[in-house]
């Protein structure tokens, strides 16, 4: 349920509400625009009284929220959250160009890569240490140490870093990563999403190979839930029958969650198309279709890559990219 504060409600009045409706047992969500207050009321909102509540001299309008997603609502938080992850926001106008290796694979690797984009005109700087890899036997990531080479490229780039977490137990190797990503085949590990809801750290969370977008605002409500509200949601293609393409990007995922959310949405056009043919147009798309971002696969030498070299761009190919990119956001501005 939320309820919309008439304009002129002062701070005061506002708080008596609030502290009212906690008294029910409610969690109260507040969303302070510059136009208006809106309460999102979390609970078992059953008991509330929905035409007292209207009836009071500073509540505009009362209105249910029937999905079941509360937190992640844009009716929860009309205005576009902005994520900020070291000195660079993400969303409502704040592009994030991430750029990267599949994998870490060495310090020169990654600190050649993090040059390179960097002067590109990427903003953060991705690239996997621990990998959730099809095969027991493929590459699995240099762990630990693929941490402490990132580390050392954002000492030598001064860009934030963005790596995957797959299990809880390895936190505490993430204390300096700017931005913990969940992968899609952990999208909904439960344990996991709670686990990093206890944590202040940005999140960005991947659409799973099979979920619905419903399903994804779900769980980015279990991180919510437990009090982290730095989300990043990431649309990176999805299984349908298409063989042509690794998986098939659903870029009308980034207007619908728009419409849906407030938090900002990235797009993932090389693990989404898996050729790097198919990046750069589909990096372009995205720029035009209103995503807060992009993240793209880039290495110094593809054909050599540990992981997914068939999808990574040359730094070359990507300040192609980068430059596209700008252009279509200039022209949709
Ligand atoms: C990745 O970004 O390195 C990755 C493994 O992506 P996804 O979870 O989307 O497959
Ligand atoms: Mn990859």
């Amino acid at each position: 349920m939320i309820a919309i504060l008439k304009r002129g409600t002062s701070a005061q009045q506002a708080q008596h509400l609030i502290d009212w409706l906690k008294n029910m047992n409610l969690d109260v969500h507040v969303s302070t625009g510059t136009e208006i207050t809106v309460l999102g009321l979390i609970g078992d909102t059953s008991r509330v009284d929905m035409e007292l509540l209207s009836s009071l001299e500073i509540v505009d309008s009362v209105k249910r929220v029937s999905e079941p997603y509360k937190q992640a609502n844009r009716k929860f938080h009309p205005n576009d959250s902005v994520i900020q992850a070291g000195q660079v926001s993400i969303g409502g106008g704040n592009f994030a160009l991430i750029a990267g290796p599949c994998s870490v694979e060495c310090e020169e690797q990654i600190i050649e890569v993090a040059q390179s984009v960097k002067k590109s005109g990427a903003n953060i700087l991705r690239g996997g240490a621990f990998k959730p890899r099809t095969s027991p036997y493929a590459f699995q990531g240099l762990k630990a140490e693929g941490i402490r080479l990132l580390l050392e490229a954002k000492k030598a780039t001064g860009l934030p870093i963005i790596t995957e977490i797959m299990d809880i137990r390895t936190l505490d190797l993430f204390e300096d990563v700017d931005i913990i990503q969940v992968g899609a085949r952990n999208m909904q590990n439960f344990d996991l999403l709670q686990e990093l809801g206890s944590t202040n750290k940005p999140i960005l969370l991947k659409r799973g190979l099979a979920n619905t977008i419903q399903e994804l605002l779900m769980s980015a409500e279990y991180i919510m839930s437990r009090g982290n509200e730095n989300i990043i949601l990431c649309e990176r293609g999805i299984r349908t029958y298409e063989t042509a393409t690794r998986n098939t990007l659903d870029l009308s995922a980034v207007p619908v969650l728009h419409e849906l959310t407030h938090l900002p949405v990235v797009v993932d056009p090389s693990h989404a198309t898996g050729r790097v043919s198919l990046v750069p147009p589909m990096a372009a798309a995205a720029a035009a279709c209103g995503a807060d971002g992009i993240m793209v696969e880039v290495h110094n030498n593809p054909s050599c890559a540990l992981c997914d070299g068939a999808q990574s761009l040359t730094p070359v190919q990507f300040d192609e990219v980068a430059a596209k990119v700008r252009r279509i956001r200039e022209a949709i501005s």
